[in-house]
């Protein structure tokens, strides 16, 4: 059986090292549009910063080990532009040129082609000194760019946007954020968000919220000089747009493939899409949402890779379904970590569940130690259940372990009770007797 995978990267290689793994003498072709195969996206912010001394340390297999360790038949530049599941074919251009046109059949066919930046059609998007951050190809750009920059404009303050400031601003740029709502990080509460607004403000950011850009424009070299947003205009160096992304789907029009949430393709649980021997996996697909208990759009690493994995296990005919997704998301930011699981008081709201909110600030450690670090903690529950919705922790310390431990409690349907009730450990180094999230909610209404 010939298995064909469209993406070289975190949802692709997942499936390709199961079928691999799992079945002998399977024939396993990827196909990667790019240069590279396998690296940790997740990872490119800190190349600026240094903490990460190249991209070489990104690339977690190279495409040589994959053919030749795996015995994968990895293509670079291999673009797929078409797929005909009549004939059960894909279609494209390989080569750096795109020259060479190619065509392979395919007995099971697993789409992982992830998700690009969005762009916003922008007069003088395509000026010298404007980025968007995806690819090792993108950072490098960016890095060699940053000799001739010191303001820089952030447009959008997501995920990507925040690490890639504080990169930056950390190696002492000039970083002004410009967010379109009122908020800093928008997918935070903006109880929350002032945080990391105070944080931003300790490091020196200039910062502009309820703004909306108009044009870029360029000096007489065709760089980048001024951004036009409604109610001013910056001069700058370099722009980095990161107001999201968006499904790579488009070479599957004509197919039939239904498409769901945010234009991502639709899967079942088996990561089986619409068309027969077709699956999907990643950041181009749609992922299950259990506390919404709807398909949702959450592009994320952390999802591509179980994704990945548990498409290749059905790809194999060895059925496994993938559980869901509770929007489990952690970041930093300077001093900060912020993590947040589950839905926000703002989802909470537009799903229309009665719900309540705990706030608590509690101390990192036990309180009487010297050092303890505020950790801020709010969380989300259904009034009339008292499940427990979701939660967002922010702190300089202990705020990872206490998301994890919150998110495996949303996994599993948790009401504040048996939270409450959970043994979780207690040293005064690391909490108080009560754990910070026990006591946030036994400070409910
Ligand atoms: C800067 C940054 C930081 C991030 N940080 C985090 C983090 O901290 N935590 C987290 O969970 N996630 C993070 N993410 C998100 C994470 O990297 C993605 O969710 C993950 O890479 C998705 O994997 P994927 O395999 O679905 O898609 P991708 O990694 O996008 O891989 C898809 C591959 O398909 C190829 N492709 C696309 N179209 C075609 C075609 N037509 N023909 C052939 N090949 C094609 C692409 O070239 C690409 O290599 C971050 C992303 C970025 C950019």
């Amino acid at each position: 059986m010939h298995f064909v995978i469209i993406g070289g990267d975190a949802a692709g290689m997942s499936a390709a090292m199961q079928i691999i793994r799992k079945l002998e003498n399977a024939e396993v072709t990827v196909l990667e549009r790019g240069g590279y195969f396998s690296y940790a996206q997740c990872g490119l912010p800190y190349v600026i910063s240094n903490e990460v001394e190249s991209t070489r340390q990104l690339v977690a297999r190279d495409v040589n080990t994959f053919r030749e360790k795996y015995g994968i038949d990895a293509r670079t530049f291999h673009h797929v532009s078409a797929v005909d599941p009549e004939e059960k074919t894909v279609s494209g251009f390989a080569g750096e040129t795109g020259s060479e046109p190619f065509t392979i059949s395919y007995d099971r066919l697993l789409i992982a082609t992830g998700a690009r930046p969005s762009l916003p059609d922008w007069e003088g998007k395509d000026l010298h000194g404007v980025h968007t951050l995806k690819t090792i190809p993108d950072i490098e750009k960016i890095k060699a760019d940053l000799a001739q920059t010191k303001d820089i404009t952030v447009i959008g303050t997501g995920y990507v946007g925040i690490e890639l400031a504080e990169t930056m601003r950390t190696e002492g740029y000039h970083v002004r954020l410009i967010q379109r709502g009122d908020h800093l990080a928008p997918m935070l509460d903006p109880d929350m968000a002032e945080h990391i607004q105070k944080e931003a403000e300790t490091h020196g950011y200039e910062i502009h919220t309820n703004e909306d850009i108009e044009r870029l424009e360029g000096n007489s070299e065709g760089r980048v000089q001024k951004v036009h947003t409604k109610h001013s205009t910056f001069e700058t160096d370099m722009v980095i747009v990161a107001t999201g992304v968006h499904p790579n789907v488009e070479f599957l029009a004509g197919t039939g493939i239904t498409l769901g949430k945010r234009g991502a393709i639709s899967v079942n649980r088996y990561m089986q899409t619409s068309l027969p021997d077709v699956y999907a996996a990643g950041d181009c697909a749609v992922q299950y949402h259990r506390i919404k208990e709807t398909d949702e759009f959450l592009p994320l690493g952390t999802h591509a890779n179980k994704q990945g994995r548990i498409a290749g296990l059905n790809l194999i005919g060895q059925p496994r379904t993938f559980k869901g997704v509770v929007g489990t998301a952690l970041f930093r930011f300077h001093g900060l970590t912020t993590g947040l699981t589950g839905l926000t008081e703002k989802e909470a709201q537009d799903l229309n569940l009665p719900y309540a909110t705990a706030m608590h600030t509690a101390s990192h450690n036990a309180g009487y130690f010297k050092n303890h670090l505020p950790l801020h903690i709010k969380l989300v529950y259904q009034t009339d259940t008292k499940r427990i919705l979701g939660g967002q922790i922010i702190g300089e310390a202990g705020a990872d372990k206490r998301l994890d431990v919150l998110a495996t409690a949303l996994f599993h349907n948790m009401t504040l009770d048996e939270f409450e009730d959970l043994d979780l450990s207690y040293s005064p180094p690391y909490n108080g007797v009560w754990d910070p999230l026990q006591q946030t909610i036994r400070r409910r209404q």
